[in-house]
């Protein structure tokens, strides 16, 4: 299995022009698939930089295409123990949360609200295939980071902390005291949850006086499968990422350079903690964000999809160059799968826990 980096170039929006298309996807040789992204070099536009990624999509790539290429095929491995991690990587407006949440038509959905509904078929064969032996319990957790704190998404705003939930280690993870975890039976269950949790999450941002683009959103489905005699858990989760904007180049008051600071920090940590998964380093530096720290990036993290997230135009030209400079560096990484391992139930006590595993590189890096 590998970390697989994809880049997808959202189409013009209506105030955005042709003439101001910089950013074009591209292959390798005829007749191969889009894996290009050419963009000129903003100091001399007559040289074009070329980026090559695992897969690139473009504005005539749907939400379901995009979905079915690169999420369908980790979902039964998310059944047989392997996590799933995506994440959409971009400047505010080059279409993470349309990637994640999406439209409310079916058509517009996004990558969570398919993979709920995914991860539900899949529960329904596994316990009809099992003739009910086996039961699926799906569990929802989402929160938010802004500016380093951690923030429940399905407890109402006039409830939060304002320091926010504190993170404690419990048996070589990192888990956020407090944080709810939500049984969800079905889809319609999933919607309602997620629908007022955005509404939270919105509200949260106005009372602050920032926007939700300034915090990373962290849903987390955790999958657990119990037999008579085994219990196997596993997670999905998805991060819509806080805007990856260089905000040097624009005018800041104090609070949103604060927030820049927390945003730049745990993103820069993220693509380190990437990079080192890809080279099969020892030490991945996760525990440098909380962000990371909490996913447990690179101690059992399974599949990571890291989604790039570009606007065509202009206007974007550095924050484009910049994010796939970012993606570029952690391209081309092999990791082998990792299995979460069925646990035996203990005689008489349940035994949920997992052991935590180290990744498995492969050696040709
Ligand atoms: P971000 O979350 O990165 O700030 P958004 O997801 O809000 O960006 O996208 C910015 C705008 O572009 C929104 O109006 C969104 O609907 C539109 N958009 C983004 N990606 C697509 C796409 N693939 N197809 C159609 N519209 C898109
Ligand atoms: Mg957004």
């Amino acid at each position: 299995m590998s970390v697989r980096v994809v880049a997808r170039i959202r189409p013009l929006l209506d105030k955005e022009s042709s003439s101001d298309i910089i950013v074009r996807a591209d292959r390798v040789a005829e007749g191969k698939s889009l894996t290009v992204v050419k963009i000129p070099n903003p100091k001399n536009e007559a040289e074009e930089f070329s980026f090559s990624f695992n897969s690139v999509y473009t504005d005539e790539t749907t939400q379901e295409e995009f979905f079915n290429a690169e999420v369908t095929p980790h979902i039964k491995p998310l059944f047989a123990g392997v996590n799933l991690t995506i994440f959409a990587y971009g400047a505010t407006g080059t279409g993470k949360t349309h990637t994640m949440r999406g439209g409310l038509r079916l058509a517009d959905r996004g990558i969570i609200p398919r993979l709920l509904s995914a991860v539900f078929r899949r529960a329904k064969k596994v316990t009809k295939d099992s003739a009910g032996k086996t039961t699926v319990r799906v569990a929802l957790s989402y929160y938010e980071i802004y500016n380093d704190r951690v923030y429940d998404l399905l407890t109402p705003p006039d409830k939060r902390t304002p320091a926010g939930l504190p993170l404690r280690e419990k048996d070589g993870k990192t888990v956020v005291v407090g944080l709810q975890e939500r049984e969800c039976a079905d889809l319609k269950d999933f919607e309602k949850l997620y629908i007022e949790a955005n509404q939270h999450r919105v509200t949260a941002a106005t009372k602050l006086n920032a926007h939700s683009s300034r915090s990373h959103a962290i849903i987390r489905v955790q999958i657990t499968q119990t037999t008579s005699d085994m219990v196997l858990e596993s997670v999905a989760s998805a991060i819509d990422l806080a805007g990856a904007e260089d905000n040097r180049r624009t005018e800041n008051d104090k609070t949103r350079m604060v927030e820049s600071a927390a945003i730049n920090k745990s993103l820069f940590v993220l693509s380190q903690c990437i990079d080192a998964i890809v080279k099969g380093e020892q030490r991945v530096p996760y525990r440098e964000s909380k962000m990371t720290r909490i996913l447990g990036l690179g101690q059992n993290q399974g599949v990571t999809v890291m989604i790039l997230n570009l606007a065509p135009v202009r206007k974007y030209h550095l924050d484009t160059l910049s994010s796939l400079n970012v993606g570029c560096r952690v391209k081309r990484i092999e990791v082998k799968e990792v299995k979460n391992e069925s646990v035996f139930k203990a005689p008489k006590e349940l035994t949920t826990g997992r052991q935590p595993l180290k990744p498995i590189m492969n050696a040709h890096n």
